[in-house]
């Protein structure tokens, strides 16, 4: 199997979305993180759901002394995960 760097056929919305949150937090190969950006530049849905999924990354990471503008929705993101823990 040769690498096709070029094209983004193979690595269709499925894997870019299942790779999205190792993307982000930069814990992927270069080449992968390569192929996940590729993806999403051509590809509008997974480039919404990464912009979406970075910020909400960011404002998890975020210091207090980061917050630019009081925020309800980080408020509520914020709370929501404190209390609403269920899942994992
Ligand atoms: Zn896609």
């Amino acid at each position: 199997m040769t690498p096709d760097t070029t094209a983004a056929s193979d690595f269709d919305c499925e894997a870019a979305l299942a790779q999205l949150d190792d993307y982000l937090k930069r814990e992927l190969t270069p080449e992968l993180a390569e192929r996940v950006r590729a993806h999403v530049e051509a590809c509008a849905p997974c480039l919404s759901q990464m912009r979406y999924a970075e910020r909400f990354l960011s404002l998890l990471r975020a210091p207090a002394s980061d917050v630019r503008c009081p925020d309800p929705l980080r408020l509520r993101i914020a709370d929501a995960l404190r209390t609403g823990g269920g899942g994992s």
